[in-house]
């Protein structure tokens, strides 16, 4: 459904050096699929979510590749022809996104507003959406007639969520949606995200720092380092069998909370500087597994165990991708 190729963003700055934070991206987004985008801050995840959805403003920054949705290339749109497709194809649910609500007026105008900007619908029809988005979200119907300030966080989460789903688009992109939430509230919104995914259909990009709450709930798990995917597999894959050392790392960094006897571990050293050229594998100033030819030659990607991973471990060293 959506394919992103060799998607590169570079953002300007006037006084310091640019700084690159997504480098050469091959993502493929299939229809009806609830992929998860995880990665330390300052990866790259939420300026690739931005990218694919054209909210990065073009004179600060510079975007190369191709974004195509249905044969269409969304980088190639004028605003005109973007707006038309913007709630329709592709929605996005920031993570202050709850806290974007007018605060003067009723949720119910609010969902209205973005229904006659992007749809044709008379009023009762816009109420009885409202009404069913609302149901969806396990809101009562009651919330459209309420102001933000008199719903809770999450129930504003909820309502921003329903907000993104008022045209049926076909992808929706959520940044960090729960982050701002406690915990128990963040595990509601997520179930009840995974649920109204499979009963609507729709695809999600869910990018998330958190990789528990990302494995509880995506299908599919992309990982991001320095501005690029290192690893993509099935979730169910993954956690029998990661093949890149950083996914690898951020698993043991995963805590069940459920288990005795926990060991926290952590992974050394920081991120790259990304306004500086990379040199061989970015990570390989952190790898335990690191060799010489990491720190000179940058890994090509290996498909194998129904995903692709980056690291030369699996082309140089021929370790297997199988899952056995
Ligand atoms: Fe580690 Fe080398 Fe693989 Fe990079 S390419 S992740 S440094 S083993």
């Amino acid at each position: 459904m959506l394919e992103v190729k060799d998607l590169w963003v570079t953002y300007k700055s006037r006084h310091g050096k640019p700084v690159t934070a997504v480098r050469g991206v091959h993502i493929t987004i299939p229809d009806n699929t609830f992929i998860g985008l995880v990665g330390e801050s300052g990866c790259g995840k939420s300026t690739l979510g931005f990218a694919i959805a054209r909210l990065l403003d073009g004179r600060r920054n510079q975007v190369a590749g191709s974004v195509v949705l249905n044969d269409v290339d969304l980088l190639k749109l004028d605003e005109r022809e973007l707006r038309a497709l913007r709630w329709k194809k592709v929605s996005v649910v920031l993570q202050g996104g709850m806290n974007a609500f007018n605060p003067v007026h009723k949720i119910k105008q609010q969902f209205m507003d973005a229904m006659r900007a992007h749809g044709n619908f008379t009023v009762t029809e816009m109420k009885e959406k409202i009404a069913l988005l609302l149901q969806h979200v396990q809101l009562d119907s009651e919330v459209m007639e309420m102001y933000p300030h008199e719903l809770s966080g999450g129930m504003k989460q909820r309502a921003a969520i329903a907000l993104s789903l008022v045209l049926d688009p076909e992808l929706v992109i959520l940044d960090e949606p729960t982050t701002a939430l406690d915990v128990v509230v963040q595990h509601a919104i997520v179930d009840m995200l995974k649920d109204l995914q499979r009963r609507l259909k729709f695809s999600v990009l869910f990018i998330s720092h958190d990789l528990g709450l990302v494995l509880e709930v995506a299908q599919r798990v992309m990982v991001m380092y320095a501005g690029e995917i290192v690893e993509e597999r099935s979730t169910a894959t993954l956690l029998k069998k990661s093949l890149h050392p950083y996914t690898q790392a951020l698993l043991d960094c995963y805590v069940d909370p459920q288990a005795e006897d926990v060991r926290l571990a952590g992974i050394p050293g920081s991120p790259p500087d990304l306004s500086l050229p990379l040199r061989g594998c970015a990570f390989a100033p952190r790898c335990a597994k690191a060799f010489a030819a990491c720190r000179d030659e940058k890994p090509e990607t290996t498909f194998g165990g129904g995903g692709f991973v980056q690291c030369h471990l699996y082309t140089k060293q021929g370790v297997t991708t199988d899952e056995s």
